[in-house]
């Protein structure tokens, strides 16, 4: 049996999806990738980005007006050292 190697995802399929990341990023900017973010999801499809810092500063709104480009909350979810928790 010959062994086919082939892209994880095709080409188009990965810019594709490269553009709805960079529109998703613009739309919701730091609240995209933060630990202290939970996305809620409605009845209706929408997603609602929560604020967990929230609970327990009143300085942070429960659900911050997007897109969020400034924040002294913000802890990259990605970054060393950081649980990664992202409730969804
Ligand atoms: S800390 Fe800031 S960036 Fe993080 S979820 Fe709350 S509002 Fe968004």
């Amino acid at each position: 049996m010959s062994e086919l190697n082939l892209p994880a995802a095709p080409l188009w399929s990965r810019s594709y999806n490269e553009a709805i990341m960079q529109e998703q990023a613009a739309s919701v900017g730091l609240c995209l990738d933060c630990v202290h973010a939970k996305v809620i999801q409605s009845d209706r499809g929408s997603a609602f980005y929560l604020c967990r810092l929230s609970a327990t500063d009143r300085e942070f709104p429960k659900y911050p007006r997007l897109p969020v480009r400034i924040c002294r909350g913000y802890e990259n979810s990605k970054a060393e050292g950081s649980d990664g928790e992202r409730a969804t």
